[in-house]
């Protein structure tokens, strides 16, 4: 049997569903970012129904704790990377399709693994990196479907760059306070503050430890949540140590429930498949799908685009506009970008420059209607803020 005759048999009772393209399914690339629970079920949809090539990024080990939900591995896989032991099931429960794993975390990898991507996929368990990817998405004008789940409960939102609300459009409605503004602690910091922060937090941390966590640029609490696994690689022993003690305190584990987890998934992939056939099926679902597993309901939240949205809004190519006074300084107005826009730790880059906290703008030779550039961790590419100085009233006598 030709492989093409095989796939028509292993395929024939989608083949069946009226407007299906199986051929275009075949060719169709999609990144999983996330391969827990929801990402496993996804990627496990995906790969029976022949989405031709399937690329997985996740920077975990497997743990006996992943083994009620996470279903695509098994007792003996604890301790491997979940993007590699989830490919190889993959590959055999479909040897018709290709799937390409990344045990790395997806913000160290190139732009080039999304461009070809018919649809990026998250299934990610927090939301810096979330933010991260749906800033990504909408740079890149790829569709996004996010799902996320807690319990009995679990929400669906799907992003049609500049068409539909973006993850970030009612960020401030949608997105825990607890990680927008406490996190806003700008750079210029000594390890005393660290060890402050924790003590606040019912967390004690020695000095030393601090010193060393500064060492390796981990200075806020942010940093100690969401430091890439690379940088913990770097930590010695003990203080990697205490890094996941203190992580497991500051970020607990959520409950999850393989039912809900599938449940999600399954609406998750059928709309990615819908996405695929290019609207033939029909419409993806706009707005948030949220799913209450105990009274078996779900919702639909309509969500406008917001034009003014820092992402995906109509006013991020000309650059928004910030109001700046000559006398601020650059920790200043960096304190007001990260409550603006929500971003934890802006970065200010003026003419290839990047600015130092303590000189004024005045210094700088900023001129009305110069762009200044903002990196922060929560964006894929920097945004631009065009800048206006502020009119002083001038009082006639
Ligand atoms: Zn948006």
């Amino acid at each position: 049997m030709t492989e093409e005759q095989g796939g028509l048999e292993r395929y024939d009772r989608q083949l069946r569903i009226e407007g299906w393209d199986q051929e275009n399914l075949g060719r169709a690339r999609v990144v999983v970012v996330g391969v827990g629970a929801t990402g496993c079920e996804i990627s496990k949809n995906l790969a029976l129904m022949g989405v031709g090539k399937l690329i997985l990024v996740d920077n975990d080990v497997i743990e006996l704790s992943n083994l009620s939900r996470q279903m695509l591995f098994l007792d003996e896989d604890i301790g491997k990377p979940k993007a590699i032991v989830a490919a190889d099931r993959l590959r055999r429960m479909n040897p018709l399709i290709e799937v390409e794993p990344y045990f790395e975390d997806v913000r160290n990898l190139g732009e080039s693994i999304f461009e070809g991507a018919d649809v990026i996929v998250s299934c990610l368990d927090n939301w810096p990196v979330r933010r991260w990817l749906n800033s990504l998405a909408v740079e890149l004008d790829k569709p996004l479907v996010d799902v996320a789940m807690e319990g009995f409960y679990a929400n669906l939102q799907v992003v049609i760059p500049k068409k539909t609300a973006c993850l970030e459009c009612h960020g401030e409605d949608l997105i825990p306070k607890e990680t927008q503004l406490a996190e806003c602690t700008l750079r210029r910091r000594r390890p005393e503050d660290l060890v402050q922060d924790l003590k606040q937090a019912g967390i004690e941390i020695s000095q030393k430890i601090a010193e060393k966590l500064f060492e390796h640029d981990i200075k806020t609490i942010y940093d100690l949540k969401y430091a890439h696994e690379g940088v913990l690689m770097r930590l010695d022993k003990k203080t990697l140590e205490v890094v996941r003690r203190i992580r497991e305190k500051l970020k607990p584990k959520l409950p999850a429930l393989q039912s809900v987890a599938a449940m999600i998934s399954g609406l998750a992939s059928t709309e990615i498949v819908k996405i695929l056939h290019g609207n033939k099926l029909g419409e993806p679902i706009k707005g948030l799908l949220v799913y209450d597993g105990l009274a078996g309901q779900f919702t639909i939240v309509e969500l406008e685009r917001s034009s003014e949205c820092f992402v995906c809004g109509d006013l991020v190519e000309e650059g928004l506009t910030i109001t700046v006074k000559p006398d601020e300084t650059i920790l200043d107005l960096k304190r007001r970008i990260a409550e603006t826009f929500s971003i934890p730790d802006p970065e200010i880059l003026y003419r290839e420059w990047r600015l130092q906290d303590d000189k004024r703008i005045s210094e700088l030779g900023v001129k009305e209607g110069d762009t200044l550039y903002i990196t922060t961790s929560r964006r894929f590419m920097p945004f631009q803020l065009k800048v206006q100085f502020h009119k002083e009233e001038v009082t006639t006598p």
